[in-house]
Order: C-alpha cells, then structure tokens, then sequence
C-alpha cells in the first residue's frame, strides 16, 4: 500500500506539473486560438473559447455592447460554473492597477482585475492593511467580493464588507457608480453580486493602518474539548482557523493569527503546539504556507495560509464549503463529525473557519454571525457529488447555505429559500441588465435570475464530462 504522505506527494507533483501546462496553454491562448481555458484547479473548462482581454473601461464598454452575451472572469479560481458563459468570456486580467489611495478617507481603489498579491504590497508600502484576507492571494479582489469570499474572524465579516464603492458597467455599456457615501443601502445590495450585475471596472475597499501579525499552529485538538470550548478558541486569535480530516475525532491543526500588538496564546488546553512549519494537509511541506511559530511579520503574509508564488492548498482538487449560524456552530460540527468515516477517504483536508455578520443582500453571512465548514476534496466528483447531499441534508436543520464560489447540490428551491433578499436582487440585475446579458446557467438554475434572451447553453466539461449543472445544482 501507498503511504498517505507519498501518495499526496505525488498526487501534488501530477497535478502541478498538468496546472503549469495548462495555465501556459491558456496564457497562450486568448482570442487568437480560441482555446477553452480551464479553471485554476481544471476541474471545469469554460464552454467557450472566445476570451478578450480589456485594458480599459472604454475597451469593457465596447466589449458590453458588442456582445449578447457574456461573462466576466477574475483570476478562475471558483470550482462551478458560476463565471461561465457559453457565448464570451471577458477576463479583466490586465486591468490590475492601483487608481487611487486616499490616505484621508482611508480607501483604495483598484481596476477590477487586480489581485490581492498584486494589491497587498502596495498597501504596505504606503503604511495600510486590509482588514482581513482569504486562505490565498491568488484570487481578484472584484471576484473575490462578488462571491463573498472570507478569511476568518470571530470580529471579521467577509473580504465584501471593505468594499466602500463599485463602478459596474452595466448590459447596455452605461458606466454605474454605488458609494458608501451616497447610496449604502444600493451599495450592499450590489457588493455580492454573482457576477450578474455587470462588469466590475473599479472597486473601492476601505483600508486601515499597517499591523504586524505573528501565526501560530497547535495540533491534536480532542474534539471534545474544541466542542466544549469552541468559543473561545475561535477567539483566540484575530483569526482562527481549524483543520481536521474527521479521522480521529481531534482537529489536525489550529492556526492562530495574532495582531502583534494583541495578546498572545501560548497554551490551547491539551493541543501541542507546533515545533515547525505546517502546512493544513500535514503529509505536505510548508514552504508553500506563511511563516508560523510567532515569527513576526506583515499582516498580509500572514493572514493568508498560503503565500503568493506559490501553490496554494493541494492544487488538483475540489472545494465545498457550508456556512451556518454561528449559534449552531458545535451542533453542525458534530453531524459532520458523524459522517467522518464516509468524508475521510476522499478529502484532503476540512477547514472550520468564522465569519462576522454583514449587511449585503446575496451574502451567506447575511444578518448571521456565521461558522463555514469547508472541504477541499480530492478531485474524483462522482464520489464527492454523492457525498455532498448527504452533507446537505445533515446541515439542512440549521439552514445552511453554501459558499457560492464552491461546489454544492442543494435544490435551487432550498437555496433561493434561504435568501430573503433573493427577490429584490432579481429586481436589482433586471434594472442592470433587463435582457440577461450577464446570467448564465448557474445564476438561471441557483437565483432563478431571467434567463438571458438567447437560450443555447452549451454545457461546460465538469471534470469528466458530466453534466455539471445538473450534477451540482440539482
Ligand atoms: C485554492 C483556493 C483557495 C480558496 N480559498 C478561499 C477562502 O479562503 N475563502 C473563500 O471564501 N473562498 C476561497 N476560495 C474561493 C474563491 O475565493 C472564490 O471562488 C472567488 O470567487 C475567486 O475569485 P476569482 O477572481 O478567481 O473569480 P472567478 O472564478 O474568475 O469568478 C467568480 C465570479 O466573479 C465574477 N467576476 C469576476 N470578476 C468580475 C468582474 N470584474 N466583474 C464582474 N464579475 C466578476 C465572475 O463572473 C463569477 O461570477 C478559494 C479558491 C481556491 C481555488
């Protein structure tokens, strides 16, 4: 039999060496070839090869206009098909650039393709930080925000609540600004939009003064005492992340990250704390993580678990993630704990993060300080698309709702029912795009959004082959 270690290892090695091949074909690529690009874990080839790349919001205006429809791309790291488009595919990948910092208002404004590797050392530079980050660097700021997207935080809403204003250039290639300042309440409405609303030209985030942060990680948490004293060992830091494979009943891992000027845990009840480096999967070196045992450092390495020029988690895999109430938080943990001899074998590693509540519309932290309970599985979807309704189901009495950039099974009338904005966010992506422009079949199946006027779906490759709207969202 193949050691677990050895078998990761080399799963990791196939997979990174097939992602280079790919990211270079599609680097290759663009309108010229024609060349479906994939997504970053090639879990999902877009169903078109039809890409531009705009430098402008003039070159974006344009690009609105001429098309019936389209799809606007970030950096491809969502595992459905949520940013797909069967007819074109607009990636703002060149529109990276810093516009303004107002060090007064203390906002920055960035181009909607830039990323937050791109974008975070610019920040430091100038003495700011963000408030809070995702597991990697990797992705948009404009993808990332319009899926919700979050780091952890008992204090800490999603990376959507920095947003202080949007430029979108809506379907008939009007330019719309939304600000905190003069229309909030439009604003929180617009912020997680699924990518329905338009294109995202120009995003705004609040920033606050740079902080030193130090990381560190305790292993071999009993279960029974993170249970029993969950709260507070979610407050231990100023973020705080668990990691468990729901093996032996204990969390692997848990990852602390302090402000430097906050307190310091030296002790987690009975957990041990790290003597080197981890990386979430053990079996797996740490060079590709932030620094940890207390090494001081900028908030933005280390924030992330994973640093930029590197490969962030495992590479060939899948992701799903739930999120609940927080109140619920131990009840769901242990229906998953129940599951765990079925989960095991085909995961990687689960992540138990939390999220503060917020006040946007589409955002499954909504009104509800929420836990997210994530699983990065290994890449075999028929298995993982049987076990994720049995999850679903488990997670059902707490109303869970799944992170939208992910993937997941639960009947779009479940789903659309836990939105209670879900209504006026049809009304809102009418009025910006009344003839369905920017939908797509996931936004038609998930939000019941008007289909767009033309209706010739072309299924993306999912995997191998299967369906994979029918598949994930039914
Ligand atoms: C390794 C890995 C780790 C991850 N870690 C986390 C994590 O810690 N926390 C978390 O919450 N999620 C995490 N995710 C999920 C990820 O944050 C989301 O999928 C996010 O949406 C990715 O952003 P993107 O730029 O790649 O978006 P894409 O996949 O390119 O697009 C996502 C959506 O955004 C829309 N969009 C993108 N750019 C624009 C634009 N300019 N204008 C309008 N719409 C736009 C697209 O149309 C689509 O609807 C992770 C994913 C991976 C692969």
């Amino acid at each position: 039999m193949v050691p677990r270690r050895a078998f990761i290892n080399a799963f990791v090695q196939v997979s990174s060496t097939l992602m280079a091949r790919r990211l270079f074909a599609s680097s290759q690529a663009g309108d010229a070839t024609g060349q479906r690009l994939t997504n970053w874990s090639g879990n999902l080839t877009y169903a078109t090869g039809s890409v531009s790349y705009p430098r402008s919001v003039d070159d974006v205006v344009r690009l609105v206009k001429q098309h019936d429809r389209l799809k606007a791309l970030g950096t491809r790291h969502c595992f459905n098909t949520i940013a797909d488009s069967p007819d074109h595919l607009l990636s703002l990948r060149d529109m990276n650039h810093v516009i303004a910092l107002d060090a007064q208002a203390r906002t920055v404004t960035v181009e909607g393709g830039i990323n937050y590797g791109q974008l975070c050392p610019r920040l430091e530079e100038k003495g700011f930080a963000l408030h809070n980050l995702a597991s990697l660097p990797h992705i948009s700021v404009a993808g990332a925000c319009t899926t919700a997207t979050h780091g952890s935080g008992m204090k800490n809403g999603n990376l959507s609540t920095a947003v202080t204003g949007l430029e979108i250039v809506a379907a008939d290639g009007t330019i719309v600004t939304l600000s905190k300042a003069k229309d909030e309440a439009r604003l929180h409405a617009a912020v997680v939009g699924l990518g329905a609303l338009g294109v995202i030209t120009k995003v705004t985030l609040a920033v606050q003064p740079t902080f030193a942060m130090r990381q560190w990680v305790f292993e071999d948490q009993p279960l029974s005492q993170a249970t029993a004293h969950f709260d507070e060992i979610m407050s231990a830091g100023y973020s705080v992340s668990l990691f468990t494979d729901w093996e032996r009943e204990r969390i692997n891992e848990v990852w602390i990250k302090s402000r430097a000027d906050g307190d310091v845990r030296k002790t987690l009840f009975d957990a041990k704390p790290a003597t080197k480096n981890l990386h979430p999967i053990a079996e797996l070196g740490a060079e590709n993580c932030t620094e940890q045992l207390g090494v001081p450092g900028p908030w933005f390495e280390r924030l992330p678990h994973f640093r930029m020029g590197f490969t962030p988690s495992s590479g060939k895999e899948l992701q799903s993630e739930y999120f609940v109430p927080r109140q619920h938080a131990v009840d769901a943990i242990l229906a998953i704990q129940r599951l765990g001899p079925r989960i095991t074998p085909h995961l990687f590693i689960s992540e138990i993060r939390a999220i503060d509540a917020d006040a946007l519309w589409m955002s499954p932290c909504y009104q509800q300080p929420s836990i997210a309970l994530h699983f990065t599985w290994k890449q075999d979807w028929p298995a993982v698309s049987q076990l994720l309704p049995v999850i679903e189901r488990e997670l059902a009495p707490f109303k869970v709702r799944p992170h939208w950039g992910k993937l997941f099974t639960l009947a779009p009338a479940v789903l659309q029912s836990r939105y209670e904005r879900l209504g006026a966010f049809r009304k809102l992506a009418a009025e910006f795009d009344p003839r369905g422009k920017f939908q797509n079949a996931f936004l038609s199946r998930t939000s019941d959004l008007p289909p767009s006027e033309r209706s010739t779906e072309t299924p993306s490759s999912f995997a191998t082959d299967h369906d994979f709207y029918w598949c994930a969202l039914h």
